[in-house]
């Protein structure tokens, strides 16, 4: 059944070009042209209206929202230094790092408050460097800033939250939003992700101070249908009971079975899918409000085709054919 104008949800991407220009290295999985991939997804004719808008910079101030000082001023220093700087062994700043980085995080705040504010319900950000693997004080895993976890710090410190629900289906643990929030109740984590794989953490057992993270933990091979039940028997219960008043998303399409970096065998159907139950969840809970920004996905069709899913389910509408042109999601 087709929905009606009526069970349509508007949907605001933040994005913005200089995310392109954060290089970390000739032949890194983490390369510009994902940027692109991702936008192309919005020439689906049902997407296509989607407002899209420029994502601001955050501040040295919004950065320390969830980072200590001193990481803030180790990556600003070496974005500025005019050189490549190696901050771990797969996460480099070279010129233009640091202006993409600020770009990511200043798209989930401004998502943070178009939703919070009235102006949209739900909001991508089609950013990188991703966000989730970057601890208070430690840059990995190709990600410098964490996104995510400033936008929930957010959320909390200028809007008043009391709940907030990070859900991350990338398909490695997000442990720096782990890190961040392992003491803090006001903030649910949710990761499911690929056991054992990068980065080592993760475990069932780990669940915070507060009862407040839970880890699925999946082996390599996992495929659509162990995927949905765990999400639905473990995390989607969680979520649900937690209440939250606005869900973030840590959006990694990393899982898909053509992926070159884990051993997923998920379809962009399967993030259709969930994406849809966290619709739901944020409908029930708080106000529809939910704002997702992309972390992983390395092969760029299967970017493209997934941020399509992700976006077609964010709006309420059915997974239709793939409107791109196969091999040819940057084009235009
Ligand atoms: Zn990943």
């Amino acid at each position: 059944m087709t929905p009606t104008a009526a069970d349509r949800h508007d949907l605001l991407v933040f994005t913005h070009p200089a995310c392109a220009d954060h290089d970390p290295s000739p032949g890194h999985p983490e390369q510009p042209a994902r940027l692109a991939a991702a936008m192309a997804a919005f020439k689906h004719p049902a997407l296509v209206t989607c407002p899209v808008e420029m994502a601001p910079l955050a501040s040295r101030e919004q950065l320390c929202l969830a980072h200590d000082p001193d990481h803030v001023e180790r990556v600003w220093h070496a974005g500025e230094s005019g050189r490549r700087v190696q901050l771990d062994p797969d996460t480099a700043v070279a010129s233009g790092s640091l202006t993409a980085a600020r770009h990511a995080a200043g798209a989930v705040i401004a998502g943070v408050d178009a939703v919070l504010g009235g102006r949209t319900r739900q909001v991508f950000c089609a950013v990188r460097p991703p966000g989730h693997h970057a601890s208070a004080a430690q840059a990995m895993g190709f990600c410098q800033f964490n996104s995510i976890a400033i936008g929930a710090r957010h959320a909390i410190h200028s809007h008043g939250l009391k709940r907030v629900a990070i859900v991350d289906f990338d398909v490695h643990h997000g442990n720096g939003s782990q890190a961040i929030f392992w003491r803090d109740p006001a903030v649910l984590v949710v990761s499911s992700h690929q056991w054992p794989l990068y980065p080592g953490s993760g475990r069932a057992d780990e669940t915070g101070s507060h009862d407040n993270i839970v880890n699925l933990t999946l082996p390599a091979g996992t495929g659509s249908a162990a995927f949905r039940q765990a999400w639905q028997q473990q995390a989607l219960p969680r979520i649900d009971a937690f209440a939250p008043e606005l869900i973030l998303v840590s959006a990694g399409f990393d899982g898909h079975a053509d992926d070159p970096l884990a051993s997923f065998e998920l379809s962009e159907d399967d993030y259709h899918w969930l994406t849809g139950e966290l619709n739901a969840l944020a409908a029930r809970h708080a106000g529809g409000r939910l704002v997702s920004a992309l972390e992983g996905g390395y092969h760029l069709a299967a970017l493209s085709a997934c941020v399509q899913a992700h976006a077609l389910a964010l709006r309420g509408l059915p997974l239709s054919p793939m409107q791109l042109q196969a091999g040819d999601p940057g084009r235009g």
